[in-house]
């Protein structure tokens, strides 16, 4: 209502203006600052100005004092960098919610400060509620035995709780946990798991690998509602570290509904790009209702399908075209057969589609491109833009056929980064030439929309940046970098993060770039990321973050 009322003493008082000033007035005025615009028209520039929450100029100051009334809200930038609003292009949002639901225990240095953090949260949680922590570590503690659950039992009595080990292989479990699942001394340990035992034979509350399940099956799913609660908790947070948009790298037919009805409500403050889910029914359905593209004012599309090739590096399951360097009896798995991938491939062709499939093995790369290349020979489409997620490691022949097909490599920088202690193991040398290969891509004339794939990773989108540009972990290892002939500019990684995956999302016309008649998305920062020392680049911080033309982070 009072928002109607604003428009309406806008329209009294706009009526007495001259017809032009009225149209021109701003909203925002940003000035006397340094812009990076990612606009390869103008790339920097002093100051912008911003009228119904998107930009309408970007110049000198003097151009925007001449769109500034006295309604217009001036934001002086004191020499302060800007950059467009940032886009993760492959994140997970409702598991970026979920493990902000869950008690964070990394760096806990004793089982004690395990406790005292379940402690806190049970004194915020409904009696009888599960509380769910993740990231301790016992090598981490003066005493680096498994723990017991007797001190957490007696400390946290009336709520059930389970505690995943950092790496997810292992979980310790309160009393009232081990009730509700019905694990006692006579519980076998299952195949593969085992539930950790005292000297007679009672359970002491830690249970390994396959044993997690015993007491994980028990844990309720999350109703609608938290779910929801969940999805809103990862828009917040993505917006303290400089995001407005996000590429949802599979998403079910509950999250797109609820992403549909946080939008309806107006709380969908994201340029969410959510690929669905492959999942047969779901699928059908989005085919028959079609692509959908900006709704709710540019927030959310759905016009994107999600499958997988292969598994991971880590534990092998990428596909690989040899057998592994440290285990020469496999060379990796399928998680879906070719021939899905190319039905789905036409069925998208045909409903106005794109499809995105995560490969990260040079042989689950080829398998992909070989699909996506026979489903286009059938139908030929002009603006496609399928796209493989990960992209990690791929043989110098089929390098070029990302450009040639026209086929987009999303790829996360900061999984290089995470991966270069053991990659060389699992690849030996000569593969490692066509891993995390951005340089050898570019140089193709493709582009590489960035990311992070949170919340395997940390959501912060400068870590990627900082990889991007350098190779180098947070400590500045390996000195000169890592393969550091494969490294973007400052310019490409800027990029990487904004107009590319824009248009890896068909939304370059509305995104990606502070240009005018584009969404007034934007990111102040405390240093000037494009021209600091590569060392500082650890230690830039987001300010301030605007989505629309409106303030949704301030840093305090
Ligand atoms: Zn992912």
């Amino acid at each position: 209502m009072s928002r109607l009322l604003a428009l309406l003493l806008t329209l009294v008082v706009g009526a007495s203006l001259p017809a032009t000033a009225q149209q021109t007035v701003a909203d925002l005025v940003v000035t006397n600052g340094r812009i990076y615009t990612a606009d390869a028209a103008r790339p920097v520039v002093d100051a912008m100005a911003i009228r119904g929450g998107r930009v309408v100029f970007v110049g000198d100051r003097a151009g925007a004092k001449a769109l500034t009334g006295a309604a217009t809200q001036v934001l002086d930038l004191d020499g302060q960098t800007v950059i467009p609003g940032m886009t993760d292009a492959h994140a997970h949002v409702l598991g970026l919610g979920q493990s902000l639901r869950n008690v964070d225990l990394v760096g806990t240095t004793s089982y004690d400060a395990v406790i005292a953090r379940v402690v806190e949260r049970a004194m915020q949680t409904p009696k009888g509620e599960w509380i769910i922590g993740r990231g301790w570590d016992q090598n981490d503690w003066g005493d680096t035995r498994w723990p017991s659950h007797e001190a957490l039992s007696r400390a946290v009595p009336d709520h059930p709780v389970y505690l995943e080990r950092v790496d997810g292989h292992a979980a310790v479990v309160n009393a009232l946990a081990m009730q509700r699942a019905g694990l006692t001394r006579a519980t076998k340990d299952p195949s593969g798991g085992q539930i950790i035992r005292d000297a007679r034979g009672e359970p002491i509350g830690v249970l390994v690998d396959n044993a997690q399940s015993l007491v994980e099956r028990s844990i309720p799913a999350a109703t609608r509602a938290q779910v929801k609660g969940m999805i809103a908790a990862a828009i917040t947070e993505m917006h303290r570290w400089g995001l407005t948009g996000v590429h949802d790298a599979g998403a079910s037919a509950q999250t797109l509904e609820l992403y549909e009805e946080l939008g309806g409500e107006g709380a969908l403050d994201m340029r969410l790009y959510a690929m669905i889910s492959d999942h047969a029914p779901t699928l059908e359905a989005w085919f028959r209702r079609g692509p959908q593209s900006g709704l709710f004012d540019g927030r959310l599309w759905v016009r994107s399908i999600k499958l997988y090739q292969d598994g991971a590096l880590g534990s092998r399951g990428a596909a690989l075209l040899e057998p592994y360097s440290d285990d020469a009896s496999t060379s990796g798995l399928l998680v879906s057969a070719p021939a899905h991938i190319r039905e789905v491939a036409d069925h998208a062709l045909v409903a106005g589609f794109q499809v995105n499939t995560h490969a990260i093995g040079d042989r689950g790369n080829r398998l992909v491109l070989d699909a996506y290349q026979a489903a286009l020979a059938a139908r030929p489409t002009a603006d496609h833009r399928f796209r493989v997620e990960h992209a990690q490691i791929l043989h110098s022949d089929d390098i070029p056929r990302f450009a040639a097909l026209g086929v987009i490599p999303s790829m996360q920088a900061s999984h290089q980064t995470s991966d270069m202690y053991w990659a060389g193991n699992r690849l030996g040398e000569t593969r490692l030439r066509g891993a995390y290969a951005w340089r050898s891509l570019l140089e193709t004339g493709t582009i590489i929309p960035n990311g992070s794939d949170f919340p395997v990773e940390y959501v912060d989108p400068l870590i990627s940046f900082k990889a991007s540009v350098s190779r180098q972990d947070a400590k500045g290892w390996p000195v000169g970098g890592w393969f550091p002939e494969q490294r973007m500019t400052r310019e490409e990684a800027l990029k990487s993060m904004t107009i590319w995956p824009a248009y890896a999302a068909f939304q370059e016309r509305e995104l990606g770039s502070l240009t005018p008649g584009k969404h007034a998305d934007f990111v102040v920062l405390d240093q000037d990321l494009l021209r600091i020392p590569d060392a500082m680049l650890s230690q830039v911080r987001v300010r301030s973050t605007w989505f629309a033309g409106r303030k949704v982070y301030e840093r305090r």
